[in-house]
């Protein structure tokens, strides 16, 4: 039955266009606002006359859980945002005018008080979840995290599920072209999948002791994460990024490493002024120093820039120089701007884009160039039709 009115909706839905699907969704989450603040009107009264009580539950909490099958989290969110809209009328009125979500009211729960409440209600008036998190943080004492670094149970390794190549850069299929133009969404959706306490049900697979790492960091450490996260988005996950950063650390300072390379430097010497002595031995004429020419390094660095007929080549290779211009200019941001005006701002996954496509004579020039994240990207490129999907 069920299914049937979900096809049903389905095949409504798709008769949609974009603005009507967008206004209906719009409505759906401006009714569900308006749900959520009478069901915490309801839990002020349940809890006011212990309706709870007489009822055979045991807490608030009780009834939320088992009566309305909410999820202990879910449960606990609606009873801190039920009691602080009790205590401070001004938080319905922001909820009303939905200058706050029901999530935002249950982080700023713990921190109000009489004194401080206006103030606070004030600043988070109109902000994103995440914004309210750090206005939150920025007034609580920080709890103390114990180090730690603890096995948590096998799981596949992160190369095994590389998806990547099916997010190739569209305009540039060199994927050695710089850090910030590969995609892989596949980071967030295998961390997505893999969550919970799942059995290993597949025993062919090659699997590998995961760990959790916990501690806590200052404001700049996380500034300089967001950084290296922003200039490396194709391995934006934590693990990718510290990675990098230990392994550099290491090829600099490990003694052992240090010693590896000395012997391999001293080696290569060795072999080389072996070889010039026996050609020296061999043509009677002095040894030429191995020298690499101006022009054999530049073949090394640069794609070959003429074709079988010494005509030249349009090259997709976009320069250093050039790439990092357009990286600043972008502030690292994704700049895709829908027609009302709003701006991705992503920093995951960044591709520099060419407005008129390279395959349709657009040239690498700053003015031609922008950042986009792949996501973006992709949905240039169809709107293009330069895919197929
Ligand atoms: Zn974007």
């Amino acid at each position: 039955m069920a299914m049937t009115t979900t096809k049903k909706m389905d095949s409504v839905l798709a008769t949609y266009s974009n603005h009507e699907i967008i206004r209906k969704g719009d409505r759906a989450v401006q009714s569900r606002h308006e749900l959520s603040i009478e069901i915490l009107d309801c839990l002020v009264e349940i809890e006011g006359r212990s309706i709870f009580l007489k009822e055979g539950y045991s807490s608030l909490f009780d009834y939320c859980t088992r009566r309305w099958h909410y999820s202990p989290p879910k449960a606990g969110r609606f009873i801190a945002a039920a009691r602080c809209m009790k205590s401070f009328p001004g938080v319905r009125d922001l909820l009303l005018r939905r200058k706050i979500t029901l999530c935002g009211v249950s982080m700023i729960a713990g921190i109000l008080t009489d004194e401080n409440s206006d103030k606070i209600l004030q600043e988070v008036s109109g902000k994103r979840f995440v914004e309210i998190e750090k206005i939150v943080a920025s007034l609580k004492i920080a709890p103390k995290i114990r180090e730690s670094i603890r096995p948590i149970g096998l799981q596949e390794p992160a190369g095994g599920r590389d998806r990547s190549a099916d997010h190739e850069d569209l305009f540039q299929p060199n994927r050695t072209l710089g850090n910030y133009q590969i995609d892989s969404d596949f980071v967030d959706e295998q961390t997505d999948q893999l969550g919970g306490d799942s059995p290993i049900d597949n025993h062919k697979m090659k699997l590998e002791q995961r760990y959790e790492i916990r501690f806590s960091a200052s404001e700049e450490f996380c500034r300089d994460l967001e950084r290296a996260k922003m200039v490396c988005s194709r391995s934006w996950n934590l693990e990718a990024i510290l990675g990098r950063a230990i392994k550099d650390l290491l090829e600099k300072r490990d003694p052992e490493q240090k010693e590896a390379r000395l012997k391999k430097r001293e080696a290569r010497k060795q072999s080389k002024s072996e070889g010039q002595a026996q050609r020296f031995a061999k043509s009677g004429s002095p040894a030429i120093p191995a020298t690499v020419s101006g022009s054999e390094m530049a073949d090394e660095k640069e794609p070959p820039g003429k074709g079988a007929e010494g005509l030249p080549v349009r090259s997709r290779h976009i320069p250093a120089h050039l790439r990092d211009a357009v990286f600043n200019r972008d502030k690292g941001r994704c700049t895709y701007t829908s027609s009302l005006d709003i701006q991705c701002d992503s920093t995951a996954h960044l591709q520099i884009d060419h407005i008129t496509p390279f395959c349709r004579g657009g040239g690498h020039s700053l003015e031609n160039l922008h950042l986009l994240c792949g996501k973006h990207n992709r949905l240039a490129a169809r709107e293009m039709s330069l895919t197929k999907r």
